[in-house]
């Protein structure tokens, strides 16, 4: 098996000599001890260094790391700690109790971007976040998780602010040698010295050298490539520099390193992989290298693409077509070069499953899709969407029938939630609330919390909000170079006792930031009533080639720069994970205003839940089912209306729960405002054991990884046995389906009789279907009808049974129905394939309908 080495930092005094280890495992980062034990050695350089604990580690004075170990508190602290850890890593797991049978065989994990933590800057937004919890709870869990990135060595950027609002996007490169990283060595006979771990990927015309690293988070593993070796070319040595950086060019190449470098490093590595996870279609050409490992081991085109299909769980992050990653055949063609010259004869068919034929584009949603059994979107309303929106993939059947599902995202408690809060909610939650989080039960201990310590402790986060807000204003001020009595101003900025509202995401335009400010004068009236005051603080980064991301900023800057919001509205700058901690623990309510359904589900509303902080929102993303009529607000809108409508709508509903109900509820009884505690705590109740990655990644696992896992050892059994012979019959089914013919239908109009116990007349159906060489068994005919339910139109599917056999080929097929129902204008029939075989009902695309 593969080792990890982490790098000495540095000879540790023996009192405190796992600290280096303690640094290279993320753990610390949802360990509030561990932090604070780091922080303890230097708080100053703690926040310089971002939080760091490596470069902490390295860069310390000698002579400071032998005064905390002779430092007899530091040191029990130290141990204490280390305990905990121990304790951690070694703690019995919830998948070990649940699927002995599958632990020996890894979940890959592909994403593009990873948001563990602050000083590992590998993430842009709310993807890399979730994909950093996903891990997180993974390793909390016991699931034997892998994850598999890109090491971005300038990371994302920092955003700066200048005078005019335009945001400065700085770029720093990064020291890995003081990152919490480490390199991963290949498989080595124990006499051999350990090799750094390199694979190589083919791209276009050549070859790309990628170092491998590791990270440690928990018990999770985390593998992230690097093409920045002087063995590749300058040009090859960018392509992992920057998160989403440059061009399409850059872009499919940072994505066919990801795919099939990804895939090689597993190997390399020797991880025995059982199901791969695409998180988001970016990382699609894994499924073409697992593709080509089953060719070359002989199996046909359509065996292997079984066994991939049977192993690949595919979760879609965007509803809107638009932000799918698609590029040009010819530069498809040309990265894959390689691949296409070795394996000619699959060319036709690797495109096709990603073509876009209409658009002359290859997707790499559709990949995705084309190769995943289990696939699906990240909430409810997210899952609707990609229904409609894929519906054209699956034949003709009913968007509800469309086979991609949803599992609602979450947030990782341990790193979410603020540990003064921790500290209150163990007071009150049974001993191992944090283990059992997705118990509602033990949640109404909530209620259980005094309002005033509740209180007292909210209070406590927004003053440190407050004072940290104050600090980046002040540096924002005093790098733009303005005089020191407008540097000095900050002091008075932001009030604690004004009910203050948080808006922080990218700034995206769809997001619509500046909705808010629609009649400023309006808003002037809130923000500066003397006895209820109103303040906001936004903050966000917009992708450097997002221009009219870019303008949002700049149209934020220029309100908060107003003398009469002076101070009352502030935009914040570089918005990371550190800041986003601070806000979502310390605002009084969360804002959240998107284009509705553009928000695919949105996590940062449900890191303030957990934190008492009351959501505000429009009823999309994870809001929609999150919003019970108390646990918060929804801002209303017509979902039917055009969009200039709707946005007038949301800033008309804004202004009136503002003016309504949130302010009047906030200010309603002076010092303890006892209502909105009790809204807080409902809050908190309802949302928190349900919007957490341990109840997200239970749900993936019970969902998606276990039977894919059951799927594909069934699969590849007895030398693929069940792969060759479902794609043998796939192949067969496909040939013939055009033989399968209704030939007739009879309504028995007319001849209604009434059951038993159903208050509806039913009457009987007759259908005649007409075979060829496909066995009956094999096909499920279905009479499809829909009914008005409270205005909405549902889809009724019974099926019909076979009756009596014609000939061969030939079956009679009964059903009983609402006498009403006629064939035609009320109900069609149709008849599809089925297998127990099959992931999913509607497999294959082939429904006909008569
Ligand atoms: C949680 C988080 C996000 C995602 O926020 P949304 O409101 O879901 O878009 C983005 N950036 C950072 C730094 C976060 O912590």
């Amino acid at each position: 098996m593969y080792k990890v080495y982490n790098p000495k930092l540095r000879e540790l005094p023996p009192s405190i000599g796992r600290l280096g280890e303690l640094a290279y495992n993320l753990w610390f980062s949802w360990s509030d001890q561990a932090k604070s034990l780091f922080a303890r050695i230097d708080p100053l350089l703690w926040d310089q260094y971002v939080h760091n604990p490596v470069r902490l580690l390295a860069e310390i004075d000698a002579s400071k790391l032998q005064q905390i170990a002779a430092d007899e508190s530091f040191v029990q602290q130290y141990d204490a700690v280390i305990r905990q850890w121990d304790e951690y890593l070694q703690a019995p797991s919830w998948f070990e109790e649940t699927y002995p049978q599958h632990k020996q065989q890894a979940i890959a994990y592909f994403s593009a971007e990873f948001g563990f933590h602050e000083s590992l800057p590998i993430y842009s937004g709310g993807l890399g976040v979730l994909a950093g919890d996903h891990c997180k709870s993974a390793s909390d869990l016991g699931v034997p998780l892998v994850g598999i990135g890109l090491l971005y060595k300038k990371g994302y950027f920092n955003q700066k602010i200048d005078t005019d609002g335009n945001q400065l996007a700085e770029t720093v490169t990064y020291d890995f040698a003081k990152l919490p990283i480490a390199p991963a060595y290949a498989d080595a006979a124990p006499s051999e010295l350990p090799q750094e771990l390199v694979v190589t990927v083919a791209l276009a015309d050549r070859t790309v050298r990628l170092k491998v690293w590791h990270v440690q988070v928990g018990r999770v593993s985390v593998y992230l490539l690097d093409a920045d070796l002087e063995e590749n070319s300058p040009w090859d040595r960018e392509l992992t520099a920057q998160l989403y950086g440059g061009n399409q060019d850059i872009r499919i190449a940072q994505e066919v390193l990801l795919g099939i470098g990804g895939v090689k490093a597993l190997r390399a590595l020797g991880v025995p992989t059982g199901v791969f996870h695409i998180n988001e279609g970016h990382a699609a050409f894994l499924s073409f290298e697992r593709l080509r490992e089953q060719l070359d081991k002989g199996l046909s085109f359509h065996a292997a693409l079984e066994v991939i299909r049977a192993s690949t769980v595919f979760t879609t992050h965007t509803p809107v077509p638009a932000g799918h990653d698609a590029f040009p055949l010819p530069m498809f063609e040309y990265y894959l070069h390689d691949l296409f010259t070795a394996y000619g004869q699959y060319r036709d068919v690797l495109t096709q499953l990603g073509l876009d034929a209409g658009k002359n584009l290859f997707n790499m949603t559709y990949l995705a899709l084309n190769t995943s059994a289990i696939r699906g979107g990240v909430s409810k309303l997210h899952g609707q969407v990609s229904r409609e929106m894929f519906r054209g993939f699956h034949g003709n059947i009913g968007a509800e029938e469309v086979p991609i599902g949803h599992i609602t995202n979450g947030v990782h408690l341990s790193t979410w939630l603020a540990p003064e809060l921790k500290e209150l909610y163990s007071r009150f939650l049974p001993g191992t609330w944090t283990t059992s989080q997705t118990n509602k039960d033990q949640w109404g201990g909530i209620d259980l919390i005094p309002a005033e310590s509740l209180w007292a402790v909210h209070k406590q986060l927004k003053e440190k909000l407050i004072g940290y807000a104050r600090a980046n204003l002040r540096e924002q001020r005093r790098r733009n170079s303005m005089p020191a009595e407008v540097i000095e101003e900050v002091r008075q900025y932001l009030s604690k006792d004004a009910l203050t509202i948080g808006f922080a995401r990218r700034f995206a335009t769809y997001k619509r930031a500046n909705l808010v400010f629609s009649d400023l004068n309006r808003l002037d009236r809130l923000v500066n009533d003397p006895d209820r005051p109103v303040q906001f603080m936004f903050a966000g980064k917009a992708h450097p080639a997002d221009r009219p991301g870019q303008e949002l900023i700049r149209e934020v800057y220029r309100v908060s720069q107003m003398e009469r919001f002076s101070g009352k509205i502030v935009l914040l700058e570089n918005y990371d994970m550190n800041l986003a901690r601070y806000l979502v623990q310390g605002v009084d309510v969360w804002l959240n205003n998107p284009r509705r359904p553009h928000e695919a589900s949105g996590t940062s509303g449900q890191k303030a839940a957990l934190n008492g902080v009351i959501n505000f929102s429009v009823l999309d993303g994870w809001w929609e089912e999150g919003y019970d009529g108390s646990n918060g607000w929804s801002i209303e809108m017509n979902n039917e209306a055009d969009w200039a409508t709707q946005e007038r709508e949301n800033t008309e509903s804004i202004y009136r729960l503002l003016e309504n109900e949130i302010i009047p509820l906030y200010y309603n009884q002076g010092a303890l405002p006892t209502q909105w505690v009790n809204r807080m705590k409902r809050s908190i109740r309802t949302l928190a054991p349900v919007y957490n990655t341990d109840r997200m990644v239970m749900d993936y696992t019970n969902e998606t990884y276990a039977p894919s896992l059951a799927r594909t050892r069934h699969f590849i059994a007895n030398d693929y046995e069940e792969a060759i012979k479902v794609a043998d019959y796939k192949q067969f089914i496909l040939q013939h389906w055009h033989q399968v013919r209704i030939i007739e239908v009879n309504d028995g109009s007319g001849k209604a009789r009434v059951a038993s116990q159903a208050a509806d007349p039913l009457k009987e159906v007759s259908v005649t279907v007409k075979f060829g060489p496909v066995w009956y068994k094999d096909t499920a005919v279905e009479i499809v009808y829909y009914e008005e339910h409270s205005g909405r139109w549902q889809q009724r599917v019974i099926e019909m049974e076979p009756s009596r056999q014609l000939d061969d080929s030939t079956v009679i097929y009964r059903a009983s129905i609402p006498a009403h129902l006629k064939h035609g204008p009320h109900f069609s029939v149709r008849v599809h394939p089925i297998s127990p075989n099959f992931a999913r009902r509607f497999e294959l695309p082939l429904v006909t309908t008569f």
